[in-house]
């Protein structure tokens, strides 16, 4: 349930509304308290209709409601005004979800120094503001490169430095959180690991936001509840990312469902960005997709780019080459102001 304050309502008031709350058995949201006036009660509490009366004929308290949906605090019953994820880097803080969609661009894997210098700033002069690169790789094969783990890490970090983006990277396991929050800005849960509780609950406790990528055959329900899990441990800045679906389709390597943009924009104030790279496994594919997941108003792209796709030690196939990717960034320029009426909040509930 939620309950709004009224303007005035002093931070005694709130104690006093809280108190209430967990006399009925309620536990109270650590991450609600980000809104000054909103309260969010969470667990299996007593009589929640008997809770919602006495809290509505408490003077200082204006509406309380409870929220239908099983994802709580990541709907837009809790909050109605979309979240801005606000992300540090050396050349001042980045918005996701703010006034224009934000690019991530980068290779698939860390191969080495001169590698990530390179796209670091090749794709930083093209106009992305975050770096991308993996040092824990989710491979199919326990034969397969597996990231250079820490070594990775370092050397995005020193890119970091040297060109101002910021950093996004994957972290596997609950058990790595404290290493990679060392080094990134961002956090990025693979598909693999959407439903990976254990690591959604200690990114939870962690201050750096997180990108949530959707589960290969998830719905659109079980990704808002795996967000649920990091806002409810304590994060509230949590950013989905569409990266396709299993389908019966073989053309691609997975369906971009591009509606789930539009859909996530109606039931979470959560930002989404698009990675039209693992959504369609092809690279020729890839300029399109990002420029209608532009237009269906995703807050951004997460792009594979490699200065030579052909000799990756992983997903060269799907990956850009830094003139293609400098390429599609002039062509999506005039689609900004397609995003700008996506954007607008539906006329129609
Ligand atoms: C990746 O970003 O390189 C990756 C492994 O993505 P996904 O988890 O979406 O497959
Ligand atoms: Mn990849």
């Amino acid at each position: 349930m939620i309950v709004s304050m009224k303007k005035n309502a002093t931070p005694r008031d709130i104690a006093e509304v809280c108190d209430r709350i967990r006399s009925f058995g309620y536990r109270i949201h650590a991450g609600a308290g980000d809104e000054r006036s909103i309260v969010g009660a969470v667990g299996v509490g007593g009589d929640l209709s008997a809770c919602i009366d006495a809290l509505t004929a408490m003077p200082q308290v204006e509406r309380a409601l409870p929220i239908s949906a099983p994802y709580k605090f990541v709907s837009r019953e809790f909050r109605q005004t979309r979240t801005v994820v606000k992300i540090p880097s050396p050349a001042g803080t980045i918005e996701i979800g703010g006034d224009s969609p934000v690019v991530m661009a980068g290779p698939c894997s860390v191969e080495g120094e001169a590698q990530i210098m390179e796209t670091a700033r090749r794709v930083a002069n093209s106009g992305a503001r975050i770096l991308r690169g993996g040092a824990f790789k989710p491979r199919t094969s326990p034969y397969e490169f597996q990231g250079l783990a820490e070594e990775g890490l370092a050397i995005l970090a020193n890119a970091r430095e040297k060109t101002g983006l910021a950093i996004v990277t994957e972290v596997m396991t609950d058990s790595d959180v404290a290493l990679v929050e060392q080094y990134t800005d961002l956090f990025q849960v693979g598909s693999r690991n959407m439903q990976n509780f254990a690591l959604l609950k200690a990114l939870g406790r962690s201050s750096r936001p997180v990108l949530l990528k959707r589960g290969l055959s998830s719905t659109i329900k079980e990704w808002l509840m795996a967000a649920e899990y990091v806002v409810a441990h304590g994060n509230p800045n949590v950013i989905f990312c569409e990266r396709g679906i299993r389908t019966f389709e073989t053309a691609t390597r997975n369906t971009c469902d591009l509606a789930a943009v539009a859909v996530l924009n109606e039931l979470t104030h959560l930002p989404v960005i698009v990675d039209p790279s693992h959504a369609t496994g092809k690279r020729s594919l890839v300029p399109a997709v990002a420029r209608a997941a532009i237009a269906i108003g995703a807050d951004g792209l997460i792009v594979e780019a490699h200065p030579h796709p052909d000799k990756a030690w992983s997903d060269g196939a799907q990956s850009l080459n830094l003139d293609e990717f400098d390429a599609m960034m002039r062509m999506l320029e005039p689609y900004n102001e397609l995003w700008c009426e996506a954007r607008l909040e539906p006329a129609y509930a």
